[in-house]
């Protein structure tokens, strides 16, 4: 317990798994806490302080099915292990107790272990460290971090208290490490909370003074000049990320590739809101099924999925990187016989990456080496392919594909067998005849056993008992087993000089010999010897990857990006994609064009209707660079969300590289896209529906210069109607005038559109529909002008309301129009005391019927009695 205490006083933040055995065990609080999460059954143990100690315990071959767990409900774990042989704690007296250590701090973002990782997914660790100032704005500096240790990638970026939200959205890590200070601060409480796994760490991990020095000690360089320059601020986050590391995983080093710094701006800007409401990478609910990525994934490699989740989340802004990836699914969108060889052999590549980070972190398998061999084939067999191409991205990954070496791919194969076992410690993984001392120690074990079992036939004949059975177990080892009154014979000479009686079981007796003894020491010890020679073997060729693994990681990163560039190939032509041209104009030019989700999700059941879409500005060489602005009107369910969310997802997936759902795309580069699409209440954080969407709305109209992309749907819906349509045309005056920037806007106040007549930049379209006996059909088709009409009451019949409730609400709906449309009359509030119904939109400014009324008198013209009369009517209106 003393023992116990001091460790977990070490460790409180932690779960602490503490090595028992052939268990982890839990005590105190942590053992409340893991059977609450677990479902495991809470047990006592011993006391402390007069007091039963609480505990919980989880088998070690089940570890990781419970860490995991643990990992996914936010925990962290502490996994301390015996660090020296029990035989040696007995040498230091009867007392002492086996040394324990923490070998290792298991959080979310520091995972290696296939069976805690998601396949295709990265698993980011980032640290973020902010510039020293005195108060929190938008202009503080913030240095970003992040890694995947899985797969050693390291990168940096600069950024700024405006687009952190939107640069941490983008790396979505697993886990953010901050300084306690940052933590801490009260600005950022709220900002920190809106994360799942943020870890607040001592400040010295931040220190800026030590961080070059620390990072060049990671990388056991003398200095940094190698991996280029950096600020300060990536400094101080790349050295409290890789501290962070190092102190999570203390008695290993996860090999990390030198950090790789990513340009501010070099990826389109998208903010957490816009993501989620584009649902680019996963779906509102959280789920990968329904996003963006999962329609476009043709991937057949995890490295490739990976990395095309990466793209999809950070498109980029420079027009020649972008061709580079183009020219990549072009060339492969031509020559379908060579993509389909290419997505043949790719079948064949492991996860090169993940593997040889388990093997430098000696935390590999067979398997891992076996991945790491096979890997090395099917690349060798990719680079036939694709050498001596010129196609963009394809060049470079042509290159790395050729890189390793042959020798060590056949050395792999040689050494290892057909069947591998997950442990290294289970042994058999090396291939018979690989190793002539090996052979001879397995011949040696396996001959014994044959020895043994020949055995059994000899004890029958020489005692007559047919029946006897020579068996093995834990405690006994070899014995032979006869029945109650046979058994009585063996303990009487002569039998009883060979056979030892062992135990009396009910009906059975059990007895050992001298012979089986040495057989099975002797079995033991050549089993022991040939694990501890495949051990050896392990090491070796351990020795021989690591030796290679720059080359590996370079082929693994080749693979990926094959991979990439053959899917979005595969995609383009399955579904007569096109290539879109992207540049630094202010086109925004989409012909044809479909929403990918929603095509797929209709698909068998209707066609999807595509649509035309053209927001392209004028360059801003003779003048301001400014964009058009679509106005979108139409009814519900018309298709308006689809349209407008179809031509971010065009921009998205063009500046990530891939081909679009279109028949044509020019696209200037979007530096910053915008989407406030739906409303949905973010009741977590307290706020309404409405304040929800003013936020989202301020940030649009505060940040979007003349390259943004800005997708509005709905603006002002969550408050009274005069104000919600003052908020909207105020929106879209500002969108015009200021911001400049291309836009959809779809609305449900047709007042809005009535803005074109003023604003030169502005178009209306809307969504066509057809009636039909009453009925709404919606041909989801775009085109200019306005709608006139909502069609609300059509809606409301499709979507199953009582036929009672339509009938009403067309009466009351005729009576509003044929009356004055801003106030219901008495007569009609009389007839149905309950009504309660929001006025209808009218044009702004809201006419006023008393207004409107003495416009329409004439004093001069009155007689007395008509104005007697219309002092009635005024007083009426009231
Ligand atoms: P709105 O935003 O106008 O209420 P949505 O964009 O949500 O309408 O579209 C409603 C439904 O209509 C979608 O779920 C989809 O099934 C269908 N739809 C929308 N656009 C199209 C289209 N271009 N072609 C075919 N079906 C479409």
């Amino acid at each position: 317990m003393e023992q116990y205490i001091e460790i977990k006083a070490a460790n409180p933040d932690s779960l602490l798994f503490y090595r028992m055995g052939d268990f982890y065990e839990l005590f105190f609080d942590d053992a409340v806490a893991a059977s609450r999460a677990l479902g495991i059954a809470l047990t006592k143990r011993g006391k402390h302080l007069g007091e039963d100690i609480p505990m919980a315990g989880v088998p070690i071959h089940a570890a990781d099915d419970y860490l995991q767990r643990l990992i996914q409900l936010g925990f962290k774990v502490a996994v301390c292990e015996q660090v020296e042989d029990p035989a040696e704690a007995k040498k230091r007296g009867s007392k002492s107790v086996v040394k324990r250590d923490v070998v290792r701090l298991v959080t979310p973002g520091t995972l290696t272990e296939d069976s805690l990782l998601e396949p295709r997914r990265s698993n980011f660790l980032l640290a973020v460290a902010r510039a020293r100032t005195a108060s929190v704005g938008p202009g503080d500096g913030y240095g970003l971090a992040w890694v995947d240790i899985s797969t050693g990638e390291f990168r940096v970026a600069e950024t700024d208290g405006a687009r952190l939200s939107a640069d941490i959205a983008r790396i979505d890590p697993r886990e953010i490490v901050v300084s306690d200070v940052l933590y801490s601060d009260p600005a950022l409480a709220e900002f920190w909370r809106g994360f799942k796994a943020v870890s607040p760490t001592p400040r010295d991990l931040f220190d800026g003074a030590s961080a070059e020095r620390r990072l060049a000690a990671y990388f056991g360089v003398g200095t940094l000049d190698g991996f280029g320059a950096f600020t300060r601020l990536e400094l101080s986050a790349a050295a409290a990320v890789a501290t962070y590391v190092e102190r999570t995983q203390i008695a290993t080093r996860a090999p990390l590739s030198p950090p790789v710094r990513e340009p501010a701006g070099a990826a389109m800007l998208i903010d957490a809101a816009t993501r989620a409401n584009l649902e680019l990478v996963r779906t509102l609910g959280g789920e990968r099924h329904g996003s963006l990525l999962a329609a476009v994934d043709r991937t057949v490699t995890a490295a490739g999925a990976r990395l095309l989740a990466a793209r999809i989340a950070s498109p980029l802004t420079d027009p020649a990187a972008i061709a580079a990836r183009l020219d990549a699914v072009e060339a492969l969108v031509e020559a379908p016989a060579l993509r389909a060889e290419i997505r043949a052999r790719l079948q064949n590549a492991p996860d090169m990456a993940r593997a040889l980070t388990r093997i430098a972190m000696d935390r590999g398998g067979p398997r891992d080496l076996a991945a790491i061999g096979q890997g090395l084939v099917a690349a060798a067999s990719l680079a036939d392919l694709v050498a001596g191409t010129a196609a963009g991205e394809l060049a470079a990954a042509a290159e790395g594909l050729a890189l390793p070496d042959a020798a060590l791919a056949a050395h792999l194969a040689a050494a290892l067998a057909e069947d591998l076992p997950l442990l290294k410690r289970d042994g058999g993984f090396v291939r018979p005849g690989y190793r002539d001392g090996l052979d001879e120690t397995r011949a040696l074990r396996d001959e014994s056993r044959r020895v043994i079992a020949s055995l059994q036939t000899r004890y029958a004949e020489e005692t007559g008992i047919r029946t006897l059975k020579v068996k093995h177990n834990n405690v006994l080892g070899y014995f032979v087993e006869v029945a109650q009154q046979h058994g009585e014979t063996f303990l009487k000479a002569p039998l009883n000089e060979t056979f030892i009686h062992r135990q009396t079981m009910a009906g059975a007796m059990r007895f050992s010999t001298t012979e089986l003894g040495q057989l099975e020491a002797k079995i033991a010890g050549a089993a022991d010897r040939a694990l501890g020679i495949e051990l050896d073997i392990f090491a070796e060729l351990e020795r021989a990857v690591l030796d290679r693994s720059d080359a590996i990681r370079a082929a693994a990163g080749a693979v990926a990006v094959l991979d990439v560039a053959a899917s979005n190939a595969t995609l383009a032509a399955e579904e007569t994609w096109c290539r879109p041209l992207v540049d630094n104009s202010l086109a925004f030019a989409v012909k044809q064009a479909r929403h990918p989700v929603v095509e797929q999700a209709i698909r068998g059941r209707a066609p999807f209707v595509a649509n035309d879409c053209d927001l392209s500005g004028s360059d801003g060489k003779s003048h301001e660079p400014r964009g058009r602005i679509w106005l979108i009107t139409g009814p519900n369910m018309a298709g308006k969300s689809t349209f407008l969310r179809q031509n971010a997802l065009v921009a998205v997936l063009a500046q990530a590289g891939a081909y679009v759902p279109a028949a044509s795309a020019h696209i200037g580069i979007v530096d910053r896209l915008f989407s406030r699409v739906g409303a949905a209440d973010d009741l977590a954080r307290g706020r309404s529906t409405f304040m929800v969407e003013m936020v989202e709305t301020a940030a649009i109209l505060n940040q979007s210069g003349p390259r943004a992309l800005v997708i509005l749907d709905e603006i002002g819906r969550g408050t009274a109607t005069f104000d919600g349509l003052s908020i909207a045309w105020a929106a879209v005056e500002h969108l015009h005038e200021t911001n400049r920037c291309r836009a959809l806007f779809a609305t449900h106040f047709h007042e809005l559109t009535v803005l074109s007549r003023r604003l030169d930049r502005l178009s209306n379209a809307t969504m066509r529909v057809k009636e039909w006996r009453g009925d709404v059909i919606f041909l989801h088709e775009v085109t200019e002008g306005a709608a006139d009409r909502s069609y609300g009451i059509q809606v409301a019949k499709l979507a199953g309301l009582p036929s009672s409730v339509v009938e009403r609400a067309r009466q009351v709906l005729a009576e509003l129009e044929a009356t004055d449309r801003s106030a219901p009359t008495r007569r009609m509030v009389d007839d149905l005391p309950l009504f309660a119904v929001a006025p209808r939109p009218v044009a702004a400014p809201a006419p006023d019927p008393v207004l409107d009324l003495l416009d329409g008198m004439d004093p001069d013209d009155m007689t007395p009695r008509e104005a007697h009369e219309a002092l009635y009517a005024l007083k009426a209106r009231r």
